[in-house]
């Protein structure tokens, strides 16, 4: 992409109205802007990220077993009757009157929804365990949006259901999607820590949240510091035979959201004890019959007769999770992203723009990465070099291939990290086979 054309509206001061770090940088990177209270647009850079982060979800759901569908925005509200949700929700959930006087909610979450499918389509225990999962927008009326994406009233979440027969079916599909989730936020370049959460307004007695530890984050949360250093399952996990000892690793240290704060169990941890600021960018849940039972979603077991389901859900604050990694990843100048999830992965800055050799090895350089399939966003602009440089500290591509006049004279480029803010000089040739290694 040519950033001439390409529309990437910076800002060089900051924000008034934007309070924590990730926000004040996405509004300066020209990543978002909000059109009502906690509904924004994403503008291109941050939509490609947005659809960066939602891939490795994807990924690591379907590498789970899990399967994708998609439930709509807008649901019937008879099935939030049904489920008894409909006012204990509350002020929360957005009702829709339609021209027929029938009264739709904008999801907040999608319970109902997927329950619904499940006792139309789940006919027999011979269906069952299954995982089903979405990628979609919810809304939820906050009394106070604020932070930007971290608490938004629209924002994109996964979320996950699981269906199974038993107990220890459900047990196991619960495990499924927690180590998942730890795969899914390190790919993601954050370290998130499953701490024992209350269950909320959505109901059951089994619990984590994910926690990403950040000075703005808007919970105290306590665990073991051991929590930052321990190692995170490989990509070839046998997800129905390694799940119980990760399980059982991740969960036998001490760790807490406020809620279920243990003095107790706190002290007991000592000088280890980390008391920290955490965002919550995931949760999972096991809620056995909450919905199965009102909503009778039965399958015929092996004897013929209806079993009722026992029921998990699993969500990810797709968006959140964007504002989460730039409070862990930045610094003074800007965004650092983590390769995984960067925008693109190059800068390329022309700083000789209208001369003819610089332009020449440039688009040489463009066309290069391009063809071998990296992501390049190439500062094409007649601009100063200062203002070339803050642009891509700001927006925080992992590597910035530097291409200056008196560089080419010796026939070299400068390559800079923009996370060890290593600098170093070599060819073009070099910088491409380093770029596509
Ligand atoms: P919170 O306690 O932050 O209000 P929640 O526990 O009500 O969130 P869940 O029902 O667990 O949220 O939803 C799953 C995930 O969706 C959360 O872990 C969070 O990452 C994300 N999420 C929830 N509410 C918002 C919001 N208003 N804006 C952005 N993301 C959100
Ligand atoms: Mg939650």
């Amino acid at each position: 992409m040519r950033l001439s054309r390409y529309l990437l509206p910076t800002l060089k001061e900051n924000p008034v109205e934007a309070q924590i770090v990730s926000h004040r940088l996405m509004l300066r990177a020209g990543m978002i802007r909000q059109t009502a209270a906690g509904i924004y647009t994403w503008l291109p850079l941050g939509y490609r990220v947005l659809r960066k982060i939602e891939q490795i979800v994807r990924e690591e759901q379907d590498r789970a077993g899990a399967q994708e569908l998609l439930m709509p925005t807008l649901q019937n509200s008879d099935l939030w009757k049904e489920s008894g949700r409909y006012d204990a929700y509350g002020p929360e959930m957005l009702r829709i009157t339609d021209r027929h006087d029938r009264v739709l909610v904008y999801g907040p979450t999608a319970e109902e929804v997927i329950n619904d499918i499940a006792r139309n389509e789940l006919k027999s225990y011979k269906e069952t365990p299954k995982i089903l999962y979405n990628i979609q927008w919810k809304f939820r009326d906050e009394v106070r949006p604020r932070f930007g994406v971290m608490r938004g009233r629209e924002f994109l979440m996964k979320d996950a259901y699981s269906f199974d027969l038993t107990y220890e079916g459900a047990k196991h599909s619960y495990n499924k999607m927690f180590v998942a989730y730890l795969r899914t936020f390190a790919r993601c370049g954050v370290r998130a820590i499953p701490m024992k959460a209350s269950t909320g307004p959505i109901g059951g007695d089994l619990s984590h949240e994910f926690i990403v530890l950040a000075e703005t984050g808007e919970e105290q949360v306590y665990c073991h510091k051991d929590y930052l250093a321990m190692p995170i399952p490989s990509e070839d996990v046998d997800y129905d035979s390694d799940l119980e000892p990760i399980y059982n690793q991740w969960t036998s240290l001490y760790a807490a959201t406020e809620d279920k704060y243990d003095e107790a169990e706190a002290k007991a941890v000592g000088d280890n004890l980390l008391s920290a600021r955490g965002i919550e960018v995931g949760q999972v849940f096991y809620y056995g019959k909450k919905y199965s039972n009102p909503m009778n979603v039965a399958v015929a077991g092996e004897d013929g007769k209806p079993v009722l389901i026992e029921g998990g859900c699993y969500g990810i604050g797709v968006s959140r999770l964007m504002g989460a990694i730039i409070e862990a990843c930045h610094d003074d100048n800007g965004i650092i992203w983590p390769e995984s999830v960067a925008p693109f992965k190059v800068g390329l800055v022309n700083l000789g723009t209208g001369k003819e050799v610089a332009d020449k090895a440039c688009d040489d350089l463009y066309a290069k990465l391009t063809k071998a399939g990296v992501e390049v966003l190439y500062d094409d602009r007649d601009e100063r070099a200062g203002v070339k440089f803050s642009t891509m500290d700001l927006i925080g591509l992992p590597y910035q291939l530097i291409v200056g006049l008196r560089g080419l004279e010796k026939g070299v480029v400068e390559l800079k990290n923009r996370k060890t803010g290593e600098r170093r000089e070599m060819s073009p040739e070099d910088a491409v086979a380093f770029l596509t290694r």
